[in-house]
C-alpha cells in the first residue's frame, strides 16, 4: 500500500502551530542547538493540554511559550508533560512547567534517572572518565583540553518526582489511549507513543523521516551496544505499528510510510556496517573510521569538540556493535584502541 514516504501536511512556521486532527496540534519551536527546530505536540486532555516534549530551556523558547499560552487555543492549563526522552530539546522545560504550574512530568524511569545524573555531571564537570574514553578513541591533547560537559546547560532542573512511562502500558490523554513503546539506541529507554484509534505515532527522535537518528555511545557506558538496541527497536516498532500510521517525528515533517522508512533505515545501517568492515582491513583508531561512516567532514584538530564528540560516540556505537558480533577485534596500545576485522 505504501511504497514511499509521503508528507500530508505543510509544516507550521517556526514558533507557530497547526491542528492536524481534532485536538492534536503540531507546534514547531526554534531551538539553538543541533537541529534548528523541534516539533512538539499538544494533545487535548479535556481540561487543558498535554504536551509531548517541550523545547530547550532558553529565553527564546520561554518567550514563545508565554506568547502561545496567552491566546486560544493554548490559554488553557497544561495538564501534563510527556517527555519522549532525556535530551534538552525534549525535556528542557519540563521542570519549568512543573515549577510554574505544578504540571506533572511523565517520563520513562531510566530516562528520568539518567537525565538527573547527567545534569549533575554537567554541574560538577566530572571529566576524567570522559577524557579517558576520548583519548582511547584517538583524540589530541587540544581536543581533550577543550572538552566541556554541556549536556545540562539547556535543561531546567527536573521536577523531583515523576510518573513512569512503562513499556506496553498506555497513557490516557483526553479520550484517547496512547500505547507506550519504549526502545533503546538513541537514548537508553526512549518512549514512542502510539494511538491505534487515531492511527498516529509520536516517534520522538527514534524514527525521523530524513535523517537517521544519532545512536551514540556515551562516556557513562563506554562498552554499551546501542546500535544493537536501535536495530531491535526497528523490529519492535515495525511489529506493533500499522502500515497506515501517521508518524509525528520530533524533527522534519509528519509522514506516512513508516514501514518503508524502517526498512530504509535498516538497509542504510547494513551498508554502513559493510563500509566499516572494508575499512577495517587494517588497524584503525575510532577517529580513523570517520571517512567510512560520515559524508560530512569532521575536524579532528579538537578545536571544535562538540561535533567531534558526536562523531566519536556514533563511530563507537558501530564499532561496539561489530565487536559484539565478533566481526572485529580491538587492541589497546598505550591506552589508544585499534580496531581490525577479525581474522577468522
Ligand atoms: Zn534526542
Amino acid at each position: 500500500m505504501y511504497d514511499s514516504i509521503s508528507y500530508p501536511f505543510e509544516p507550521p512556521a517556526k514558533n507557530s502551530y497547526r491542528e492536524i486532527a481534532p485536538g492534536i496540534y503540531w507546534i514547531r519551536l526554534e531551538i539553538p542547538i543541533v537541529h534548528d527546530h523541534i516539533n512538539v505536540w499538544a494533545l487535548d486532555d479535556g481540561d487543558g493540554w498535554a504536551l509531548v516534549d517541550t523545547g530547550v530551556h532558553c529565553e527564546q523558547t520561554l518567550t514563545t511559550w508565554q506568547a502561545l499560552m496567552k491566546a486560544p487555543p493554548f490559554n488553557r492549563p497544561i495538564t501534563k508533560i510527556i517527555a519522549t526522552h532525556m535530551h534538552p530539546d525534549h525535556v528542557g522545560l519540563a521542570g519549568w512547567f512543573n515549577k510554574q504550574f505544578g504540571t506533572p512530568l511523565h517520563m520513562s524511569r531510566i530516562e528520568y534517572l539518567t537525565c538527573r545524573v547527567l545534569i549533575q555531571n554537567t554541574r560538577e564537570q566530572r571529566l576524567d572518565d570522559v577524557r579517558t574514553m576520548f583519548y582511547m578513541a584517538g583524540w589530541t591533547e587540544i581536543g581533550l583540553n577543550n572538552l566541556k560537559d554541556t549536556f545540562g546547560h539547556f535543561i531546567h532542573d527536573l521536577p523531583e518526582n515523576f510518573h513512569d512511562l512503562v513499556d506496553g502500558e498506555s497513557i490516557t490523554v483526553g479520550e484517547y489511549h496512547w500505547k507506550i513503546i519504549n526502545v533503546g539506541g538513541h537514548t537508553p529507554d526512549h518512549s514512542c507513543l502510539y494511538c491505534a484509534e487515531l492511527k498516529m505515532m509520536i516517534s520522538g527522535d527514534q524514527i525521523l523521516p530524513l535523517i537517521a537518528p544519532n545512536i551514540p555511545v556515551i562516556p557513562m557506558q563506554p562498552t554499551a551496544n546501542p546500535m544493537q538496541e536501535w536495530l531491535a527497536s526497528i523490529d519492535k516498532i515495525g511489529a506493533l505499528v500499522a502500515e497506515d500510521t501517521l508518524v509525528l517525528p520530533a524533527h522534519d515533517d509528519c509522514f506516512y510510510g513508516v514501514h518503508v522508512r524502517l526498512e530504509a533505515l535498516r538497509q542504510r545501517q547494513a551498508k554502513a556496517v559493510q563500509r566499516l568492515l572494508d575499512h577495517l582491513s587494517e588497524p584503525r583508531r575510532v577517529i580513523d573510521t570517520f571517512p567510512a561512516l560520515f559524508r560530512r567532514p569532521i575536524d579532528l584538530s579538537g578545536a571544535q569538540p562538540t561535533p567531534l564528540k558526536m562523531a566519536t560516540g556514533e563511530a563507537m556505537a558501530q564499532l561496539n556493535y561489530l565487536l559484539g558480533r565478533g566481526m572485529i577485534q580491538r587492541e589497546l596500545i598505550d591506552g589508544v584502541a585499534y580496531y581490525q576485522r577479525a581474522s577468522h
